[in-house]
């Protein structure tokens, strides 16, 4: 006997990974340069040159038994101190090595943070629409509920009056990504301090926390305004963050859970948290990525190529009269549909070797998905296959 989810979640690939696994196929036929493929998000800039370099110091200098031994199961205390370091000098925060736990990524943080904080079965998880898919696997796989607030459109901030109705006495936590995926959209600081001013009260109300979970893989990939900080705005936050995508490790698999010392029985929480990595088997973070970032923490990529991406491919798209959202980061822009049904929009894209995920399962009918971690020459021959499809609905 086998466990029917496990065997679902297993067999039924996500619409992007379709999406992806066809490029590849439809590659091998008309050649690279012939198919758009904005599906996934593997960032297309490599990490800076200093990545490759530590991590050949680390490995020429360093003993393998130490580079590659387990380190402490929530993370060598250097590379959480130097974290924390990090943080408190561009955010003005006083975080020790004490409040973070290394992981396997972002989805490790989510899932580890999730198990962390969930007391009942009925217990529910609230997020926002449009929302990062795996949100639904992560939570329901703990046995959680996941209740998605309605997107508010024009601007895709979070509404705030239909997230107060959401909110009941089993609301465990509030799950955000801003930069969001798939929006592209930062949270303003009045929506965090609405958000934050709404979950205090709740609090109250209820007796009982309401963390947020705020998943901040794309943190860094901004184009001017800064995503707002959210410990310093509601003590019982909790951060999960990646270097999948600001470092461009993705494969490599290194982050964090913070932690932060103003919630109120932090250490508590914190130990939670190594008990629900220690139940899922996450026993140490990579550990030469540990030392690496024990080096580095606080460096990025090059995202400037992201910026220009951005803007050339939302001036070529609106121009040709797709109405889109003006994404304040992350490398996605999220394109209305010119027609009620996604699924045809796509199919119709599809004809044009343009492969754009319909945002039915972020939980936004109507709009696709165009992820631009793509080369610069790529949108630039991808216009004429947009023009076409334009031309489809004139
Ligand atoms: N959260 C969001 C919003 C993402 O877009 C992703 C990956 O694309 C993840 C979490 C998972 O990140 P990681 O690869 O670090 O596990």
């Amino acid at each position: 006997m086998i466990s029917e989810k496990m065997y679902k979640l297993g067999s039924n690939r996500s619409v992007i990974r379709e999406l992806f696994e066809f490029g590849k196929k439809r590659k091998a036929e008309i050649g690279d340069d012939n198919v758009y493929d904005f599906s996934i998000g593997n960032p297309s800039v490599p990490s800076p040159k200093i990545i490759q370099d530590t991590l050949i110091k680390i490995l020429s200098e360093q003993e393998p038994t130490a580079i590659h031994g387990y380190t402490s199961a929530q993370g060598d205390p250097s590379v959480r101190k130097a974290i924390a370091d990090d943080l408190n000098a561009r955010y003005e925060t006083q975080f020790t090595a004490d409040n973070f736990y290394m992981t396997c990524g972002a989805a490790a943080s989510l899932t580890i943070s999730i198990r962390a904080v969930i007391t009942d079965a009925a217990d529910e998880f609230i997020t926002f629409a449009p929302f990062f898919t795996e949100y639904r696997v992560f939570v329901e796989s703990q046995g959680g509920k996941l209740v998605v607030v309605p997107p508010k459109e024009p601007d895709f901030q979070i509404d705030l009056k239909q997230f107060e109705e959401s909110i009941t006495p089993k609301t465990a936590a509030v799950i955000i990504n801003s930069p969001n995926n798939p929006s592209g959209v930062i949270y303003s600081e009045e929506t965090i301090k609405g958000l934050a001013a709404i979950l205090e009260a709740k609090e109250k109300e209820y007796h009982r926390e309401i963390y947020l979970i705020s998943d901040e893989p794309y943190r860094e990939i901004n184009y001017g305004k800064v995503p707002p900080f959210v410990t310093k705005y509601y003590n019982n936050s909790i951060i999960c963050y990646s270097y999948s995508k600001s470092l461009s490790l993705p494969g490599e698999r290194i982050g964090y859970v913070l932690v932060p010392n103003q919630m109120k029985d932090w250490q508590k929480v914190y130990a939670a948290i190594c008990g629900s990595g220690r139940s899922l088997g996450f026993i140490c973070a990579p550990s030469l990525f540990q030392k690496l970032i024990a080096q580095t923490a606080g460096l990025t990529s090059d995202l400037s190529i992201y910026a220009k991406n951005r803007d050339l491919l939302y001036k070529g798209l609106t121009s040709l009269g797709f109405s889109c959202v003006y994404p304040d980061g992350a490398f996605y822009l999220f394109m209305k549909t010119k027609e009620s049904d996604t699924a045809a929009f796509c199919e119709k894209a599809k004809k044009y070797d343009l492969l754009l995920v319909p945002a039915d399962d972020f939980g936004c009918p109507g709009y696709v998905r165009i992820a631009y971690c793509v080369s610069t020459a790529m949108i630039e021959r991808s216009m004429a296959a947009f023009a076409k499809l334009a031309d489809e609905y004139k």
